[in-house]
């Protein structure tokens, strides 16, 4: 690895420029008539109208039978584990290169996550990879109750190629689809593959519900016991009455109001992350050893943030050295996510790992690549690109 150019000796921060952030969130008008209109509903209580409608909107986005709204992505990934009963003695293959939360969950119910690297060009689950994983794990006669792929970005995981296989080794497919809403892989949308899915509707994501998450799923059962899961597991008498332990992680009514004003903007605000997108492609296509992560065709992906990977032996700078230029004109880039078993919480965990997540996050950056980003903004953080890169 190079050495890393941040540190002392160098000019410092400028504060007087505003400060540019890798993915606001973009929320304006229509977003505080649907929130107000919703408290002046009265609905202010966790459940009501703007949930069932979002729900509903969303299922019919995604093209799914059943859609349950809860508190965060994360959730969703665990109500689904649990409801699956998954749990000690088990082992669920999980994408490395992807954010901590879609670890956690496996780890939430007590199962052993094990570790699978990527492809190169997209940075999602290798096929082959998990392949090998699951003979692995089936050799030493290890239960794998579900696969828990991640579309990178906003990149679809090869659907195809991973289904065959968690069909072949009768594993659950658990599709980690928080960054990619709105994308489609073969022209049908991320979130419908698989037995049950996950959106997140966090922040920084392609639209937002300020915090909440989804579990996307056709099977009705499943659904229905998410739903009763997530309202403290509840039985449907007028006591409290409880035969299973439950969670408090339902969406609420208002962020539900929220989401459903985002909803109505979501392809304009894809439209504008995919502008970023071509821009930033036009820049880089120039530049040697510097490729845009998910390859060369995006037409299908959300586009929600932009990564670069650059090769340190033919480019003329480093993932690394643009990142700290960038940082000092108060503009937000971080590396693509730490492999998940390089961090030191995962210490003893196994997997199958290539070295391919490893040199995407020391050769990766993610780049500014949200709607709510202006054209004056872009202007200054293309010129500042332009200054680094030559
Ligand atoms: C954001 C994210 C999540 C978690 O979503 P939250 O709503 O923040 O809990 C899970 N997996 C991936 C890959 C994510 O990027």
């Amino acid at each position: 690895m190079r050495p890393s150019p941040v540190d002392a000796s160098l000019p410092s921060l400028d504060e007087t420029a505003e400060r540019i952030l890798l993915s606001a969130p973009d929320v304006g008008e229509l977003e505080r008539e649907y929130v107000l209109a919703a408290m002046r509903s009265g609905w202010v209580a966790p459940a009501g109208p703007d949930l069932h409608a979002f729900e509903s909107e969303v299922a019919e986005r995604v093209g799914v039978a059943h859609a349950v709204g809860l508190s965060s992505g994360t959730a969703a990934l665990h109500l689904a584990l649990v409801s699956w009963g998954v749990g000690p003695g088990d082992v669920v293959p999980v994408s490395t290169l992807t954010f901590a939360a879609t670890v956690n969950a496996i780890r939430y119910v007590g199962a052993e996550p094990f570790f699978v690297d990527c492809d190169e060009e997209s940075g999602n689950m290798s096929p082959s990879l998990l392949r090998q994983s699951l003979t692995h794990l089936r050799s030493e006669g290890r239960h794998v109750p579900a696969v828990v792929p991640v579309d990178l970005l906003g990149k679809a995981v090869q659907y195809g190629a991973i289904t065959e296989v968690t069909q072949e080794f009768e594993a659950r497919l658990l599709s980690d689809a928080a960054e990619s809403f709105g994308s489609t892989w073969q022209g049908l949308p991320t979130g419908s593959f698989g037995d049950a899915s996950v959106l997140s509707f966090n922040g920084n994501k392609v639209m937002t519900t300020s915090g909440g998450g989804m579990m996307l799923t056709n099977d009705e059962a499943l659904a229905v016991h998410v739903r009763k899961l997530s309202t403290q597991a509840r039985e449907p008498v007028v006591h409290y009455e409880h035969n299973e332990v439950g969670y408090n992680y339902r969406l609420s009514n208002i962020l539900a109001a929220l989401g459903r004003a985002q909803l109505t903007r979501l392809d304009e605000m894809i439209a504008r992350r995919r502008s970023w997108r071509e821009r930033y492609r036009n820049i880089f296509r120039e530049h040697l050893g510097v490729r845009i992560l998910g390859g060369e065709d995006d037409s299908q992906d959300n586009c929600w943030l932009t990564g670069i990977v650059v090769d340190p032996h033919s480019a003329t700078f480093s993932a690394r050295e643009l990142g700290a230029a960038l940082r000092l004109s108060n503009i937000e880039t971080r590396p693509i996510w730490k492999p998940m078993h390089l961090q030191p919480v995962s210490r003893g965990i196994k997997g199958i790992i290539d070295g391919t997540s490893e040199k995407i996050f020391d050769q990766g950056l993610t780049l500014p690549s949200g709607s709510a980003m202006t054209e004056e903004q872009f202007g200054r953080l293309i010129a500042q690109i332009t200054r680094v890169i030559g």
